[in-house]
C-alpha cells in the first residue's frame, strides 16, 4: 500500500532509490529499505524502521556499485513496523531481494508449507512468503520463477524483486498494487507512483492487474502470468516537477491549500461555457441521447472523496432534479449492489487507485452499469477501467490529508450537475447564473485564504478542546464532514461533523462550558434554521465560531468567533466555506508540533481493503 522504487541501469543505485522514496514519503509509511548487490556478487540489503532519513544516517558509507536495485516505503499490514519486518524482504539463500505493496491473503497457508519443507523465517510480515517461493520455483531464470510463485499467491500485490546472479535486471508484478513503469536512456525504472519517477523521464508505462514487466538497461518487456506477450502503450506524464515540490511553502498540505484558487480555474478552464449557460464535458463517452435515460445519479466514495460527492449530491438534485445518492464504496460493494440501467455511476477518488472505490466499481460494471470516474490521477486504475469520466485536473495532490482534490471534485461534478440540468429543466439564465458565479470562486478563495492570521488565532483556541463538533446544513453538511475530518486526521483532536438539526439528537449532550462548536452558516435559504441551531448552543455555553457571510450581524452577535467568507451563489457555498475549515485544520496540527504532511497511521491513496 506505500511505495516502491526499482531502477536498473548504469548510474550508482542508491542515490535515485532514495530520492525516489522521498518522493513518495507523503504517502505515509512506518519504515523504508533498499536493496541492491554489492561488490561481490550478493544482495546487500539495508532496512530500518521510521523515517527515510533515518534509513539514509545508518547506511554504511560507502555505497555498493550496481547495475540495479530496490527499495520500498512500508505500511504495516501485518507484523510490527520494525527493522525485521520492513522491506525488502530475501529469499532463504539471500540470493533473491522482493518489495511488496499489498496483502498476500493466503500467507499462512504458504508460510506452513515452506516452514515444512525447512524455510526459516525472519519476519511476521505476510510478504516474506514471497521471496522464499520464488527461491523454491528458482531454475536460472527470475521470471520464469516469479510467474510460478505467483500462481500460488492470492491477495493483492505490487511486487519488484531481483536475484544476485542476474545482476541486470528486475521482475515486476502486477496485481490490485498500482505499478508504473519509466523507460529512460538505456535505463530504467519502477515505482507505485509516478511522482517518484518524473525526476528522471516522462514516458510510463502502468502495469495492469496480472501482467509481468522484466525490466533491464535496454528496455522492458510485458506478459501475463501464462507467458503471452502484451504489448503495452508508453504514455507521457503531464506532471511538472515543480509541482510536485513544496516551494516557498512550509508544508504540500498549506501550498496545497494555496493552489485552490488556481486548480479551480484549471477545472472551468475549456469546459465552463459562459455564452450557453453550459458545460463542456469531453471524457464522459456518452451519447447526448443517454441523458435523456438517467433517471438516477449514484456517486461511489470513501473519505474526502465521499464528503465532496455527499456536497455534490445536494448540487445534481437541484440543477438536474435528479435523485442522486451518495454510496460509501466499501460498504455498496459488499452489499449485492442493485444496479439498474437507467443509473449513472461515478467513481470518485483523488488517486484513482483507491481499493474499496475500484472494487465497488468493478462490481456495478461487472452487473452491467455504466461507470464513470472522477479522479484526479491521469492513467490510474480507475481512470482507465472505467466507462468515461472527468479529471479533475487540480495536479498532483502529495499532502496525506486532501484538500484541493475536494474543490476539484466538487467542481467537476458540479458541471456535471449543470451540464445534465441544462438537458433537463434548467434555463440558459439559471446556467449563466452558475457560470458567473464559478468563474468569480478562484477570487473569493483567494480572498478568504488572505485571512489566514485569524483562521490561525481560531485555530489555537480549540488546541485543548477534548471534542469539536461541525455543522452545517444542506450541501454545508457535507462540509461539516469534512472539517471535522481534516480536523482529526491532521491535529488528532477528537471531533465530529453532523447535520445541524440532528445536533438535538446526541451530539447536544456532548456541549458544555467551552466546547467548541464550528457553524457554518452562510446567508442562504437555511441560515435561520441554523441560527436556532447556535442559540441551542450558546444556551449550553458551547463556544460558537461561525463561518458566515461579511455583515451577517445576527450571526456574529452569536459568534464568539467568526470568519467571514464571500458571498457566493446559494448552491455554490460549499466551495469558499470549505477553505477555513482547511486552514483550521492545518494550523492546528502545526501548533500541536505534529507531521502535518504524514499524519499517523494515514496512507495517502488507500490501496488495501
Ligand atoms: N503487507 C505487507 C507488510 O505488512 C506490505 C505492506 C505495504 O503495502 O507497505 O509488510
Amino acid at each position: 500500500m506505500c511505495g516502491i522504487v526499482g531502477y536498473v541501469g548504469a548510474k550508482a543505485p542508491i542515490p535515485i532509490l532514495v530520492e525516489g522514496l522521498k518522493r513518495l514519503e507523503y504517502r505515509g509509511y512506518d519504515s523504508s529499505g533498499v536493496a541492491t548487490m554489492n561488490g561481490e556478487g550478493k544482495v546487500f540489503v539495508h532496512k530500518r524502521a521510521g523515517r527515510i532519513r533515518d534509513l539514509e544516517h545508518s547506511m554504511p558509507g560507502e555505497c555498493p556499485k550496481a547495475n540495479v536495485g530496490l527499495a520500498h516505503t512500508r505500511w504495516a499490514t501485518h507484523g510490527e513496523p520494525n527493522d525485521a519486518n520492513s522491506h525488502p524482504h530475501l529469499s532463504h539463500d539471500e540470493k533473491i531481494a522482493v518489495v511488496h505493496n499489498g496483502i498476500v491473503e493466503n500467507h499462512s497457508s504458504l508460510r506452513t508449507m515452506l516452514m515444512g519443507e525447512g524455510v526459516a523465517f525472519r519476519s511476521d510480515t505476510d510478504t516474506e512468503v514471497i521471496p522464499h517461493l520464488i527461491a523454491r520455483f528458482y531454475e536460472g531464470d527470475l521470471e520464469t520463477a516469479v510467474k510460478r510463485a505467483l500462481h500460488l499467491i492470492q491477495g493483492t500485490y505490487g511486487i519488484v524483486a531481483m536475484h544476485s546472479e542476474e545482476p541486470d535486471k528486475l521482475v515486476v508484478a502486477r496485481n490490485g498494487s498500482p505499478i508504473v513503469l519509466g523507460v529512460g536512456d538505456s535505463e530504467m525504472f519502477v515505482a507505485s507512483d509516478a511522482p517518484a519517477l518524473v525526476a528522471h523521464t516522462k514516458q510510463v508505462v502502468y502495469l495492469e492487474d496480472g501482467e509481468i514487466a522484466v525490466l533491464s538497461p535496454e528496455g522492458f518487456r510485458t506478459t501475463d502470468l501464462s507467458d503471452r506477450t502484451i504489448q503495452k502503450d508508453v504514455n507521457e506524464l503531464d506532471w511538472e516537477i515543480e509541482e510536485i515540490e513544496r516551494g516557498d511553502f512550509e508544508h504540500f498540505m498549506l501550498k496545497e491549500i494555496h493552489e485552490q484558487p488556481l486548480s479551480i480555474d484549471r477545472g472551468l478552464r475549456g469546459r465552463a461555457m459562459s455564452d450557453f449557460g453550459d458545460a463542456k464535458l469531453g471524457g464522459l463517452n456518452l451519447d447526448r441521447r443517454a441523458f435523456f435515460d438517467i433517471k438516477r445519479v449514484c456517486l461511489i466514495a470513501c473519505g474526502t472523496s465521499l464528503h465532496a460527492a455527499m456536497a455534490a449530491s445536494y448540487l445534481i438534485e437541484e440543477l438536474a432534479r435528479i435523485p442522486c445518492a451518495v454510496e460509501i464504496a466499501s460498504e455498496l460493494r459488499y452489499r449485492n449492489p442493485i444496479v439498474d440501467a437507467n443509473t449513472l455511476y461515478f467513481a470518485v477518488s483523488q488517486s484513482g487507485e483507491t481499493a474499496d472505490t475500484l472494487a465497488a466499481m468493478r462490481e456495478v460494471r461487472r452487473k452491467g452499469g455504466i461507470v464513470l470516474g472522477v479522479v484526479n490521477v491521469v492513467g490510474s486504475t480507475i481512470a482507465r477501467e472505467s466507462d468515461g469520466g472527468m479529471y479533475i485536473r487540480s495536479g498532483p495532490e502529495i499532502a496525506v490529508a486532501s484538500t484541493k482534490a475536494f474543490t476539484s471534485q466538487l467542481l467537476a461534478l458540479t458541471l456535471f450537475a449543470l451540464k445534465i440540468g441544462r438537458m433537463r429543466d434548467l434555463s440558459s439564465t439559471a446556467g449563466k447564473q452558475l457560470i458567473h458565479a464559478l468563474n468569480e470562486l478562484p477570487d473569493q478563495i483567494t480572498t478568504v485564504l488572505d485571512q489566514s492570521d485569524s483562521v490561525k488565532e481560531i485555530a489555537h483556541s480549540i488546541l485543548d478542546a477534548s471534542y469539536v463538533l461541525f455543522l452545517g446544513r444542506g450541501g454545508n453538511y457535507a462540509t461539516a464532514l469534512e472539517g471535522a475530518l481534516k480536523l482529526k486526521e491532521v491535529s488528532y483532536i477528537q471531533c465530529e461533523g453532523f447535520a445541524a438539526a440532528e445536533m438535538k439528537h446526541g451530539p447536544i449532550a456532548l456541549i458544555g462550558d467551552g466546547t467548541p462548536v464550528i457553524f457554518l452558516c452562510p446567508r442562504d435559504h437555511l441560515r435561520d434554521k441554523t441560527l436556532s441551531n447556535m442559540e441551542e448552543v450558546k444556551a449550553r455555553k458551547g463556544r460558537i465560531i461561525a463561518v458566515c457571510n461579511p455583515g451577517d450581524e445576527r450571526v456574529m452577535a452569536l459568534a464568539d468567533a467568526y470568519i467571514e467568507v464571500p458571498e457566493t451563489h446559494n448552491l455554490l457555498t460549499p466551495f469558499l466555506t470549505v477553505i477555513p475549515l482547511q486552514l483550521i485544520a492545518y494550523h492546528a496540527a502545526l501548533a500541536l508540533g505534529l507531521d502535518v504532511d504524514k499524519p499517523r497511521n494515514l496512507a495517502k491513496s488507500v490501496t488495501v481493503e
